[in-house]
């Protein structure tokens, strides 16, 4: 028997909540452990396979011995495919030195909160936001300030908003567009009027997470660092997982001011060196070819978009939003709050999401986990019969509360 009372684990793990997106895919593959038939729309992955070619540039990196550690930041070549992305992409100008490759996106932001943040430094993120932004900036030492918008804005935020949040002690603003997780997309003026904000205020930089890029509905793309008065303060975060579809391949970078990239590569030798050699030289070659199934993926997310949107709007009390990019929708749900089937009662998003789970056996992610507990997110990285039968099950759920 353990004499053990206290735990052993620091504050900082004691502190931390756990990936809500992680946490509700793990719970629906436990309930589809059990022989329950879940539909797991939670997870933000999609649900096709890596192309084929790169796949094959990947086979062949590992026959031609690319089975070594590489530079920290990156394989020269898949850094300069990079700096050419994001000429030809973007309007991005980088040179190789400006560039680390990380073990995804995701420890691109944490080589970032690591570098940037000291003790007591309040970072702004703007809301709804992905779940992920808030601890790591914690982790980091630093206080994330929330600046949020409903669905009445088509969850974008209000300028006069950002500006007021901003004080001395503020080192970045970290946002995603288009954004997980409500899919919308903030348009050149936009982004331009966050850009003239950040100018005003000496070293205030921007961490433009841009992972979802090619995955828009609405046109081209615009990289808030291409506006001349933040390009200098602009790190932008990109990776290969969504538009790609390599989220297992755990490939992700950034294009950063020189000493930012210069911290992130120290900070990630101490921790996990270079990302996978093989992978770095497929992801160059992805980077580097026509992006034709990229577009078709894209083209089949909207269909999917489409059809969700419209099957949504049907629920009574659901208020729908229009995604014009990722593959996400956010639905605000508050109308059910308070509501009951007899036994359970919904007083907040993750009650939502866990009546779904059980009783639909449809795994979605409360919104409160993204700073908006009136809405949950759905996933609708899945094939049409898949997304249509889950919606059919949610409403028939939701009918059953009063
Ligand atoms: N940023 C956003 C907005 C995301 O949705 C995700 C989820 N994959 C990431 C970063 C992390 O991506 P990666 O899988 O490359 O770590
Ligand atoms: N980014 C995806 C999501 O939001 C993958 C899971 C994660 O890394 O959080 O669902």
């Amino acid at each position: 028997m353990s004499t053990v009372t206290k735990s052993i684990l620091a504050d900082r793990i004691l502190n931390m909540q756990e990936s809500a997106t992680i946490a509700m895919a793990q719970m629906a593959r436990d309930l589809k452990e059990k022989g329950h038939d879940v539909i797991s729309l939670s997870l933000g992955e999609p649900d096709f396979d890596t192309p084929d070619h790169i796949k094959e540039a990947a086979a062949q990196a590992l026959k031609d011995g690319f089975t070594k550690y590489t530079p920290v930041p990156g394989l020269p070549e898949l850094r300069q495919a990079i700096v050419d992305k994001f000429k030809r992409d973007n309007n991005l100008d980088f040179t190789p030195a400006n560039i680390v490759v990380s073990n995804g996106a995701k420890q691109c932001i944490a080589n970032l909160a690591m570098s940037l943040l000291n003790e007591g430094d309040e970072a702004i993120i703007l809301g709804p936001y992905w779940v992920s932004y808030y601890e790591i900036v914690r982790l980091g030492g630093g206080t994330p300030v929330i600046v949020s918008a409903g669905i009445e804005n088509d969850y974008k935020i209000n300028p006069d908003d950002l500006r007021a949040a901003i004080t001395p002690k503020t080192k970045f603003v970290l946002f995603s567009s288009p954004c997980n997780p409500t899919g919308s997309v903030y348009s050149h003026e936009e982004l331009k009027a966050i850009a003239d904000i950040v100018a005003e205020h000496e070293d205030l930089y921007i961490i433009s997470d841009e992972i979802y890029e090619y995955i828009n509905f609405v046109g081209k793309h615009v990289s808030i660092g291409s506006f001349e008065n933040v390009k200098d303060r602009t790190i932008t975060v990109n990776g290969f997982a969504k538009g790609f579809s390599m989220t297992g391949w755990r490939l992700g970078y950034m294009g950063a001011p020189l000493q930012i990239a210069k911290a992130c590569a120290k900070i990630q030798g101490q921790f996990t060196s270079g990302a996978t050699a093989f992978g770095q030289k497929a992801a160059a070659h992805a980077l580097n070819s026509d992006l034709a199934p990229t577009w078709a993926m894209r083209d089949a997310f909207q269909k999917r978009r489409d059809i969700v949107i419209e099957k949504l709007r049907e629920i009574p009390g659901f208020g729908v939003n229009n995604p014009q990019g990722a593959f996400y929708v956010f639905p605000d749900i508050s109308a059910y709050f308070g509501k009951s089937d007899g036994e359970v009662t919904i007083n907040n998003s993750s009650d939502f999401a866990q009546y779904l789970l059980l009783n639909a056996h449809v795994a979605v992610v409360g919104g409160g986990a993204f700073g908006a507990d009136n809405c949950f997110r759905l996933s609708y990285a899945a094939s049409e019969e898949l997304l249509i039968e889950a919606i059919r099950r949610i409403k028939e759920a939701v009918a059953k509360l009063a």
